[in-house]
């Protein structure tokens, strides 16, 4: 006889803690996966206030999209997203045969067996970052007016990097305020948010600095170009040290991406001029997770400046 041999709970490799453990109860409900959780009242409610913050400190005349979650999957292809991040993609997949086929996927799967091998990708990919949509449909305007355009975007999020850490999700909202203009336009964007970015977290009394980063480019060819982007200064992270100030946490990126989509998507000004653009990123999730940890799960007790720049009671 086959005895099925048990460990016993005391066997079991506990989970290494995190610093940010703490604040789950509080803040998410599990929902079967590391990094997709639902969210409490307390926590919604911070993330608004955020995002109510983060309007008003929009610049005039910035244009507001919201995204959904999913984008054309050829729009984000072109975008060279596969070149960059291809392990971080996520894409649409459905049952598109016949009845016959679709029929026979789901009764393998009601015989215990699998009916994902009967999957194939739609023309949709889930976005993984806000700002990709905005491009082509600016590009379609014709060419830019003086100055440039600007754009307050928004979107849910995905990106397959599976953790256990509450401040790294798989699903996560991003805001964006976005820049196509000249190389001057865009500059100068981004040095103005990179100024009013530290007012924000120094409003919300985050303990912060900011600091040249690369993004994690796939692969070996990536460390090369994660290399190059720290030389050439193209991206900064607004980082609130959580867990450690060696590995502290990226709240928001400023972003250069030189002529990338104004190439890409043939964006260009009067005079047949390539667009630059630049964009800055709030990761919503991150900044509520960030405030918590900071100033508590009993908002009633945090600082009376932050209270009020919240407009909590
Ligand atoms: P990291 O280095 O931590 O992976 P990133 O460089 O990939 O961050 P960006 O691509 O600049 O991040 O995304 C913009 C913002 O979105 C980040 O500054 C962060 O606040 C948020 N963000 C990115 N990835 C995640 C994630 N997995 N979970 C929650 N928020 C995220
Ligand atoms: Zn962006
Ligand atoms: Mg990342």
């Amino acid at each position: 006889m086959n005895v099925a041999v048990r460990t016993t709970p005391s066997e079991i490799a506990p989970e290494p803690a995190d610093a940010l453990d703490h604040l789950a109860d509080a803040l998410f409900h599990k929902m079967g996966t590391d990094g997709v959780y639902a969210r409490t009242a307390l926590y919604e409610d911070m993330v608004e206030r955020l995002a109510a913050l983060i309007t008003r400190h929009r610049e005039p005349g910035t244009e507001v999209m919201r995204f959904p979650p999913v984008m054309n999957r050829g729009q984000l292809e072109k975008s060279g997203y596969l070149k960059s991040f291809p392990n971080l993609l996520g894409c649409v997949c459905g049952l598109h045969g016949t009845e016959r086929e679709i029929h026979s996927a789901v009764g393998r799967f009601d015989a215990g067996g699998d009916w994902t091998s009967s999957l194939s990708p739609a023309d949709l990919v889930l976005s993984p970052a806000a700002c990709y949509p905005v491009y082509p449909i600016a590009a379609a305007r014709g060419p830019l007016p003086p100055g440039g355009l600007r754009f307050d975007v928004a979107a849910d999020c995905f990106r397959r990097e599976p953790s256990r850490h509450l401040d790294r999700l798989q699903s996560f909202r991003m805001r964006e305020y976005v820049c196509i203009g000249s190389p001057d336009d865009v500059s100068g964007f981004r040095e103005r948010w990179m100024v009013r970015a530290q007012t924000i977290a120094r409003d919300l009394g985050l303990t912060f600095r900011v600091d040249y980063a690369s993004d994690p480019f796939f692969g070996r060819v990536g460390q090369m170009k994660a290399v190059s982007q720290v030389q050439q200064s193209l991206k900064s992270e607004l980082l609130v040290p959580l867990r450690s100030e060696e590995q502290p946490t990226a709240c928001m990126s400023f972003n250069y991406h030189r002529d990338h989509f104004g190439t890409t998507w043939n964006i260009v000004d009067a005079s047949g001029q390539l667009a630059h653009t630049g964009c800055v990123a709030f990761g919503m999730d991150r900044l509520a997770v960030a405030m918590f940890h900071t100033h508590g799960t009993d908002i009633a007790r945090w600082p009376g400046g932050v209270r009020e720049m919240l407009g909590v009671r």
